[in-house]
């Protein structure tokens, strides 16, 4: 039997994350794979697609700069990451290159686990951001009926047009930053999506306290501080908290389930994970 081969495609590739978590899958599962980071410079991605093709290619996580363009070297997509226009996830199907995104599901799978009794299809949500995470967060939040969505961002523009590519999905509204304040009150679910307040510069937060109140949930897609500002800003004014690893984790773990057919041993890999957030 020929080992299995799962490449992180991306560039620059930064000490992977998720090498180590999968590769500790795999091991606790005997599982006869091995996930390796390739840096691919920028012109080479169809070359190196080719060159895996022969070398026991079996899936691939794709980071940026290249989760659209793999696109146009897959056999097929499915159905949200057609609908989202990224993939992060190829995995292999009788032979034939399979594009998926795990991103939203793998946000929406933490989310449920954190919070259980949260009904999405009653719950109003309000996304700062609108760049590839948003996107895949909204089109998967769609996917399960939200009631409401609420969108701001720095360039209200790809806020519109993030809302206008849900158009038919899901009731969705463009605000502009300054008078987002407005519409906090009505929400159950806030979810910062920029990269304002990751390392290094973790003293920063793109949202005002008086977003913040009691109850509501704050989810902070970065995982790097895993509590940034605005997750202890939130939980300063007793807003519940939901941090970024979750998401890394559970995007990992549906694309394992992807590639292997087999059920990600969570616990192990959220142990990998924060042991390599340290
Ligand atoms: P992206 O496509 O580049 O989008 C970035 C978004 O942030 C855009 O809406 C952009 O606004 C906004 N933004 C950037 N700089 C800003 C600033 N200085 N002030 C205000 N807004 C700003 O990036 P992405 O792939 O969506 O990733 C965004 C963040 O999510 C990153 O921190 C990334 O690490 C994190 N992330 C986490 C996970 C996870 O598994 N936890 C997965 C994916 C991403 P404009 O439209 O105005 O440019």
């Amino acid at each position: 039997m020929q080992t299995k081969l799962i490449t992180l495609l991306g560039h620059p590739i930064a000490h992977s994350k998720s090498s180590v978590m999968h590769n500790a899958a795999f091991q606790v599962l005997q599982l006869p794979y091995i996930y390796t980071a390739v840096d691919v410079l920028p012109g080479q991605l169809t070359d190196t697609i080719a060159f895996l093709k022969g070398q026991g290619f079996h899936g691939a996580n794709v980071t940026i700069p290249y989760k659209v363009e793999i696109m146009n070297l897959l056999d097929d997509m499915t159905p949200l990451a057609k609908k989202i226009g990224a993939v992060n996830t190829v995995y292999v199907d009788h032979g034939r290159l399979i594009g998926d995104n795990t991103d939203g599901q793998g946000y929406i799978a933490s989310l449920v686990a954190q919070f259980p009794q949260l009904q999405l299809r009653n719950t109003k949500v309000g996304i700062i951001g609108s760049g590839g995470a948003a996107r895949a967060i909204a089109f998967t939040l769609a996917q399960y009926g939200v009631n409401k969505l609420y969108v701001t961002n720095r360039n209200l523009d790809h806020a519109e047009q993030l809302v206008q590519s849900l158009m038919g999905n899901i009731d969705a509204k463009a605000i502009q930053f300054d008078q987002f304040q407005q519409i906090t009150a009505e929400l159950q679910l806030l979810i910062h999506t920029t990269p304002i307040g990751m390392s290094p510069k973790t003293d920063a937060s793109i949202v005002p306290l008086e977003w913040l109140r009691d109850g509501l949930i704050v989810s902070d897609i970065i995982y790097n501080p895993i509590e940034t500002k605005l997750l202890s800003d939130a939980h300063s004014k007793g807003a519940l908290i939901h941090n970024g690893v979750g998401m890394l984790l559970y995007q990992g773990a549906l694309s394992f389930e992807r590639w292997t057919g087999t059920k990600a041993p969570i616990e192990v890999m959220r142990e990998q994970l924060l042991e390599s957030l340290k």
